[in-house]
């Protein structure tokens, strides 16, 4: 396997589960090549560290308090909204 193919796997390792014959070839070349165990490493830091930062980057919501009355109005019409006995 070449580095190309095994950067390949690497990456559609995350996004799929890679077949046995995939992974034992992937696993043969990584044993050997610096470059492809350093690229599957950054990929793993990303595949970490991106959530993190996309979720920093969101705007936050406001939040908005509804009043309890209207609060339980709005649950009560949605359906399959439990409701309480002891409410009523
Ligand atoms: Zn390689």
């Amino acid at each position: 396997m070449r580095c190309r193919q095994a950067s390949q796997l690497i990456s559609e390792g995350f996004d799929r589960t890679l077949s046995r014959s995939e992974r034992r070839r992937l696993r043969l070349h990584l044993l050997t090549c610096t470059a492809c165990r350093r690229f599957r490493a950054h990929l793993r830091l990303l595949d970490r560290l991106l959530p993190v930062l996309l979720a920093q980057l969101r705007p936050k919501r406001t939040s908005v308090r509804l009043p309890v009355d209207a609060r339980r109005r709005i649950e009560g019409a949605l359906p399959g909204t439990p409701r309480k006995e002891a409410d009523a």
